[in-house]
């Protein structure tokens, strides 16, 4: 990348889609869980904070900051489930690495598609640790977004090959049939969620609406379902039936956030809940047998953008899947601010 002191490289969606694409889906998927897996086993160097969220009737902006003493990264996010109606989409997202010595920054991106993938990654990071043995069927509810990036994922670190679609809007579903298409799962489209859960041994809701919805039921839960509960992410919007909770073992990101913001809002703040990176470095246990329930209440934390976005500058170099934007004044001398833009005018 450009050493220029006043440059910062610039991955526009266009260059973030080459860089996925000459990488691969799937590799790419596999080599960003790997770095979430690296960044989870040393949790203790970040700095951690819930993220920073601004409410609004319709939704959610977000700013999700975290440092592992080297490098600074942030995310600004929104969530507005109305949005798809205006032609917009639910999430976009873009972030920032910077150097902590120096402050400056050192990659701006986009992180829609990036966020897609890195949701996605980490859903299966978690179930490696959480899904029984040998689970190769996935329900899939809600097929928005994010949904073909969470069946790639479970297929490229988990070996799932069959996976059952329903979405409350079927052309949602018949664009994910499409999309999927010849990737090596065997995709089937379903009426109902009961239909979807059958036979399936994980089940991942990724719908989006602003409200308490009850996507899962307790009657739809059987004994060792593994539930990567990703959409329900803000105060007021949940997707499970509080009665699964409490049948689960419970498996968040960070806590304190998950509190606020997932499934567990539902419970007293005292309910138990194992923090995922104590599962990676091996300080407490995942999946303990076949016919326990497990559930990771996903709700996406800073530390996963932090590697995405540190994946992403270490395969940008050399491709040129970026441009060097102008975004640092560097006048010749640092405390000569004014002067350059004087000279400017001349
Ligand atoms: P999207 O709007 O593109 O898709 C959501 C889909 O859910 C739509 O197709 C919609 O028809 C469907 N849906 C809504 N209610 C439903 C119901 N009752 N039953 C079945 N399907 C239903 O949104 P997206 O970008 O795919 O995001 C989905 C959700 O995931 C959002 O709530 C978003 O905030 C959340 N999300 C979470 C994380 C995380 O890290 N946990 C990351 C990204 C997105």
């Amino acid at each position: 990348m450009s050493p220029q002191l006043n440059v910062v490289p610039f991955v526009s969606v266009d260059n973030m889609m080459k860089l996925v694409l000459s990488i691969g889906i799937e590799r790419f998927l596999t080599e960003l869980a790997g770095f979430i897996e690296e960044d989870f086993r040393r949790w203790s160097v970040f700095d951690k904070t819930p993220r920073v969220a601004s409410h609004s009737a319709d939704g959610v902006i977000e700013l999700m900051p975290t440092s592992d003493g080297t490098t600074y990264g942030f995310k600004y996010v929104n969530g507005h489930p109305k949005n798809t109606r205006d032609g917009r989409q639910t999430v976009t997202a873009f972030g920032v690495l910077a150097d902590v010595g120096n402050g400056y920054p050192m990659l701006l991106t986009e992180m829609t598609i990036l966020t897609a993938l890195r949701t996605a990654a980490m859903s299966a990071v978690a179930a490696r640790y959480l899904a029984p043995v040998g689970a190769r069927t996935m329900a899939l509810i809600g097929n928005g977004a994010q949904a073909e990036f969470q069946a790639l994922a479970f297929k490229a670190l988990l070996g799932v090959d069959a996976v059952r679609l329903y979405d409350i809007d079927p052309s949602a579903t018949a664009k994910c049939v499409r999309n999927l298409a010849g990737c090596g799962i065997d995709i089937r489209s379903c009426s109902s969620i009961a239909q979807a859960m059958e036979g399936a041994q994980i089940v991942t809701t990724v719908t989006a609406d602003k409200q308490n919805a009850t996507i899962l039921t307790d009657n739809l839960v059987g004994p060792g379902l593994h539930i990567n509960g990703v959409g329900g992410d803000c105060p007021g919007k949940t997707e499970l039936h509080a009665d699964i909770l409490r049948r689960a073992d419970i498996f968040v990101e960070y806590a304190p956030q998950t509190r606020i913001e997932g499934e567990i809002q539902q419970l007293p703040v005292d309910h138990p809940v194992t923090e995922l990176w104590r599962v990676l470095r091996g300080e407490a246990e995942g999946r303990r047998d076949a016919r326990q329930i497990t559930l990771f209440d996903s709700v996406g934390f800073a530390v996963e953008d932090f590697s995405a976005l540190r994946y992403v500058r270490a395969k940008l170099a050399g491709t040129g899947f970026y441009a060097d934007l102008d975004l640092l004044a560097d006048p010749d001398e640092p405390r000569d601010l004014f002067g350059m833009l004087l000279r400017a005018g001349a």
